[in-house]
């Protein structure tokens, strides 16, 4: 599916022009005459990118921006503001009224394709993640990112600057709201990425270093991929500018630069930065929260049937022998009827400490349900798995488990069944079911004992 832009403007002739460039790359675009109009065509259909003529009769561009940016169903969309003047006074009404980029007419066509796409693939990204976080939202996680704090104060500035006279400018300008790092060349940038950042604002021209290059080293790493990246070059220099935008850099600034948009400019990028980042963790909390056991911690039932399916296969791919225990705790019942259902939970976290305790790390532990446990012990053999399953058996015995109620701790055996994949085992379910039912006779003969499934 193609990308769908909204063109903005009064003249008749700008409309066309535009439609006509974006339409021969393949962009789906939809045209309105004022105001009003876009607004209406944009609740109707939210288009994936806006740009919007400044002056325009009735409402204007900065009107319609605000109005856009202060709806939270489609302050997500990117509006790029047409602006005639080059005046960086129309940029900064622009940013205070929350454009995410600016383009001058008459149009350059480099500068127009490069910035749509950099806001279409940030755009599309940030989609991906606010359907997630819808989903987290429904699965009743914690946080709802929206309400984070709009806040862009107290962001980590990284400057990659070699020029004494623009660092200090840049750090003497934004040190009154941030904490600012400066370094002037490409070896002490990549050291400096250590620490985290919320904005990186590099100069394309380093001297003997390449900041195009400290760009798209930021890019490529791990640690660095989601930062707000800003960069300086020199007005005109539209082939280092469409460079840095297809290495993903978020947004520029000219030189000499204006004091009052390297602000905006540094306001905006943090926010953003922390939004994303804002959205990401929900969406790893609600991951962690729908795979983990919130009593124990260990992985629940829904991660282990996933998780045993991959391992069984690669098992029976690569002739390597996997092993699965189940322990059950005897007599649990007794446990809560006697001591309470708060020692209870205090046993099966106990329990759980001691099972991650007992295993390696490749190996897997997690929580059935009640007060049966499985583990699932990669690239051991039944004589193994059984030894190890003794020692715990024996370990839990031995030693009691602590209990607020009880000085001594409190005495808990278990039982075990042990099984081994085979031939039998299609499916994950196969496996626990021989385990289960090596578990059942370790119950009916005594209790506090490992049984092996019959191999
Ligand atoms: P057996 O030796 O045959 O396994 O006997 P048992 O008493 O351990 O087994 P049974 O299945 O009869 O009882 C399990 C008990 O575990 C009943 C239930 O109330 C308790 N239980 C299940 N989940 C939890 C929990 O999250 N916390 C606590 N405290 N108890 C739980
Ligand atoms: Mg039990
Ligand atoms: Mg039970």
């Amino acid at each position: 599916m193609s990308a769908r832009i909204l063109v903005v403007d009064d003249q008749p002739l700008n409309v066309k022009l535009l439609e006509a460039k974006l339409t021969a790359e393949y962009y789906e675009v939809e045209t309105a005459c004022d105001g009003l109009k876009a607004l209406e065509k944009i609740s109707e259909v939210p288009p994936d990118l806006i740009l919007l003529d400044v002056m325009m009769p009735g409402m204007d561009g900065y009107e319609v921006c605000r109005r856009l940016k202060d709806d939270p169903e489609l302050n997500h969309i990117p509006v790029v503001m047409v602006t005639a003047l080059d005046g960086s006074e129309d940029r900064i009404r622009g940013i205070d009224a929350g454009a995410d980029d600016f383009l001058t007419k008459p149009i350059n066509d480099v500068a127009l394709f490069a910035r749509v796409r950099s806001l279409l693939r940030t755009k599309l990204a940030l989609d991906e993640l606010r359907l997630r976080d819808h989903t987290s939202l429904q699965f009743g996680a914690p946080d709802d990112p929206d309400a984070a704090e709009n806040n862009a104060a107290g962001g980590r500035v990284l400057v990659v600057e070699n020029e004494p006279y623009d660092r200090e400018m840049i750090e003497g300008v934004l040190a009154e709201e941030n904490q600012i790092t400066s370094v002037t060349n490409e070896e002490e940038a990549l050291a400096a990425l250590s620490e985290p950042f919320d904005l990186i604002i590099v100069s394309v021209d380093l001297g003997e270093t390449d900041g195009l290059r400290v760009c798209s080293q930021i890019r490529s790493r791990d640690e660095t991929r989601n930062v707000s990246l800003l960069m300086m070059i020199e007005e005109g220099d539209n082939e280092n500018l469409s460079k840095g935008l297809d290495l993903g850099v978020n947004d520029y600034l000219y030189k000499p630069i204006d004091k009052n948009e390297l602000i905006a400019r540094a306001r905006n990028q943090i926010r953003h930065h922390r939004y994303q980042e804002k959205l990401r963790s929900t969406y790893q909390r609600t991951v962690s929260m729908a795979i983990t056991d919130s009593l124990t911690g260990l992985y629940n039932r829904h991660y282990l049937d996933s998780h045993l399916a991959a391992l069984l296969d690669r098992s029976k791919r690569d002739g390597r022998p996997l092993a699965a225990a189940i322990i059950d705790i005897d007599f649990f019942k007794a446990v809560n009827d006697t001591h309470g259902h708060a020692a209870g939970d205090q046993v099966l976290r106990e329990l759980a400490e001691r099972l991650e305790n007992s295993i390696r790390a490749s190996d897997l532990a997690a929580r059935l349900g009640g007060e049966e446990f499985i583990i699932v012990m990669s690239d051991t053999d039944m004589a193994t798995a059984q030894a190890i399953t003794a020692r715990l058996c024996r370990d839990v015995e031995a030693e009691p488990f602590a209990c607020t109620l009880i000085e001594d701790g409190l005495k808990v055996t278990v039982s075990i069944g042990v099984a081994v994949v085979d031939y039998r085992d299609n499916t994950p379910d196969d496996l626990v079911k021989r385990a289960d039912e090596a578990l059942y006779e370790a119950k009916n003969s005594g209790r506090n004992q490992v049984i092996a499934a019959l191999g």
